[in-house]
């Protein structure tokens, strides 16, 4: 149910309204607008009947239920979209964010002019995988945390915030110590104890959609976190499986716009993934910003024919610089209206 306070409500007014959702059991998840408070109790899904007598309560406008089964996440329970910072940098918010790094990360040399490369091309965020998911166990792993000691210096050297990939619920502490975002990868969309594990950290979280996932599949993972208390959900649109084998996956490009009209929580696209090969990275990129994305998370490597992990993907640093140019000038158009 959606508690909908009249404007101008008073502080003691909202607590008050709070308090009485509280003590039916539910949570309640206020949502301060410009114009009015929304109050959204979210708890068990049976009889919320009776929370329709919020309307009884002073300060209260009137009650909706809330139809969508990703109740937080929906565009229902939230005045305008959602701006996560870290930082200095807004996602979400008026301007295109790219998040740059290689796959993985390898070596202190590789992460040091991996960065300098991202920082020199003007991305806003770095990347890199310290524990990498691979679909062989005989792939190389991660360098777990002596990468992420380096995504450390890193970050130190170039001021770019970081964004690495926690896999496993029992390492989130750690990856959290040195992560400026948590990454969610695909394969680990609907690990629920993973989700509700970084639910609890103040972090904000990237959350890729899986290979084999719905969109709404992907808001009720989104759900996960939102209801274990953190707020700072990003999701990430990188490609499905479909029959086609010309490409990794098949970015789904129409997810873009339909999670915009879903949910107010921003959406960026990964076309490295997506594609598989680094030729289709730029068109990808201009695509996700002309549907409406907020940002990107690509793949760049000093070296791609020497990366450990997904080299053929990855951008030389010089289509990358390419790739930013072209983003920073389409970027004054393509976005005024969004
Ligand atoms: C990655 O970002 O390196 C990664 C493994 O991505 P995904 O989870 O989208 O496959
Ligand atoms: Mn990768």
């Amino acid at each position: 149910m959606i508690i909908i306070m009249k404007s101008g409500a008073t502080d003691a007014q909202i607590d008050n309204v709070i308090r009485w959702i509280e003590s039916l059991g539910y949570k309640a998840h206020p949502s301060r607008g410009v114009e009015r408070t929304i109050i959204g109790a979210v708890g068990d899904n049976r009889d919320k009947s009776y929370l329709k007598l919020a309307e009884s309560l002073s300060g209260v406008e009137r009650t909706m239920p809330i139809l969508k089964p990703y109740k937080l996440a929906s565009r229902e329970t939230k005045e305008g979209r959602t701006v996560i910072t870290v930082g200095n940098v807004e996602i979400g918010g008026p301007r295109f964010v790219v998040m740059a790094g290689p796959c993985a990360v390898e070596s202190e040399e590789q992460m040091m002019e991996s960065a300098y490369i991202a920082k020199k091309g003007g991305a806003d965020i770095l990347r890199g995988g310290a524990f990498k998911p691979r679909t062989s166990p005989y792939s190389f792993q991660g360098m777990e945390e002596d990468g992420l000691k380096l995504l450390a210096m890193a970050r130190e050297r170039t001021g770019l915030p970081v964004v690495t990939e926690v896999v496993n619920p029992a390492d989130v502490e750690l990856v959290e110590s040195y992560a400026d975002v948590m990454q969610i990868g695909a394969r680990n969309v609907q690990n629920f104890a993973l989700l509700k594990e970084v639910g609890q950290s103040k972090k904000p979280v990237l959350l890729k959609r899986g290979m084999m996932t719905t969109i709404e599949e992907l808001l009720m993972s989104a759900e996960y976190i939102l209801s274990a208390g953190n707020q700072r959900v990003i999701l990430c649109e990188r490609g499905i499986r479909t029959f086609e084998t010309a490409t990794r996956n098949t970015l789904d490009l129409s997810a873009v716009p339909v999670l915009k009209q879903m949910t107010h929580l921003p959406v960026i696209v990964d076309p490295s993934h997506a594609a598989g090969n680094w030729r289709y990275v730029l068109p990808l990129s201009r695509a996700a910003m002309a549907v409406g994305a907020d940002g990107l998370i690509v793949e760049v490597h000093p070296e791609p024919d020497h990366a450990v992990s997904d080299g053929v993907q990855s951008l030389k640093p010089e289509k990358f610089y390419r790739l930013m140019e072209d983003i920073r000038l389409l970027e004054n158009t393509l976005r005024r209206d969004m």
